[in-house]
């Protein structure tokens, strides 16, 4: 049984590599082997981790979600990340973008809004050795203020806007990533990046749909 299961799911691991993320346009290798290493089906909600590899979003308690695999890949390579990188991530839920980034650069800052869900992506980050990975109880539309300047912010959760706090804790030459709009409507990803000079300019990479960032810099 659990060797059938072991099987179907390196299959389907198989299968998210090649159809779902090189298959769209992931070109960033370092993000597709980071993929093919993180244990997506730790992160699953209990009873679901024969779909951890299914291109899709799934529930993670709360009414939240863990990201669909290609757009944690489409994210984590908007974000241009080098090894050296110290990176800023709103929205922990699971904790697996967060392990996946963790493979990718040097440091990972990631906050959560529900304690439970950031004590239990704590617990099981540890439990697998992503050391480089801190996991934050709070409001991340203000960010994470004592790691800051990062070289990239990625938030995982709409809002109505780009938070003056995480423009603010961006360094020079850094990427932030993240979906505009509301819940309902459109919603659209967006990439800044700050030059050296400390200005900001903007790329549209796309529609997407995902949940709402709630806080003191995004939805009431
Ligand atoms: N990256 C996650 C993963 O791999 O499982 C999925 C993130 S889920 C799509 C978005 C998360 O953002 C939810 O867990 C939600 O509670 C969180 N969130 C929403 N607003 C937040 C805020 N102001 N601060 C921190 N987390 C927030």
């Amino acid at each position: 049984m659990a060797a059938a299961l072991d099987r179907g799911l390196e299959r389907a691991r198989q299968r998210m590599l090649t159809r779902h993320l090189a298959g769209r346009g992931i070109g960033d290798q370092r993000v597709i082997d980071a993929m093919a290493v993180v244990p997506r089906e730790l992160f699953a909600p209990r009873g679901r981790a024969h779909e951890a590899y299914a291109d899709r979003p799934l529930p993670i308690g709360m009414g939240q979600t863990i990201s669909q695999p290609y757009m944690v890949a489409r994210m984590a390579e908007a974000l241009e990340l080098s090894p050296g990188d110290r990176v800023l991530e709103v929205g922990t839920g699971s904790g697996y973008s967060a392990a996946v980034l963790g493979r990718l650069c040097t440091a990972v800052y990631t906050v959560e809004r529900h304690t439970s869900l950031a004590e239990g992506a704590r617990a099981l980050l540890h439990k697998l050795g992503y050391d480089s990975v801190r996991v934050r109880y709070g409001d991340g539309s203000l960010g994470w203020p004592e790691h800051a300047p990062y070289d990239a912010i990625v938030v995982a959760a709409a809002g109505p806007g780009v938070p003056g706090s995480l423009r603010d804790q961006l360094g020079p030459g850094g990427r932030l990533v993240m979906p505009l709009g509301t819940g309902g409507g459109r919603q659209a990803l967006v990439r800044e990046r700050r030059s050296a000079m400390g200005g900001f300019s903007r790329e549209e990479l796309g529609s997407v749909r995902f949940v709402p960032l709630i806080g003191d810099e995004g939805w009431a």
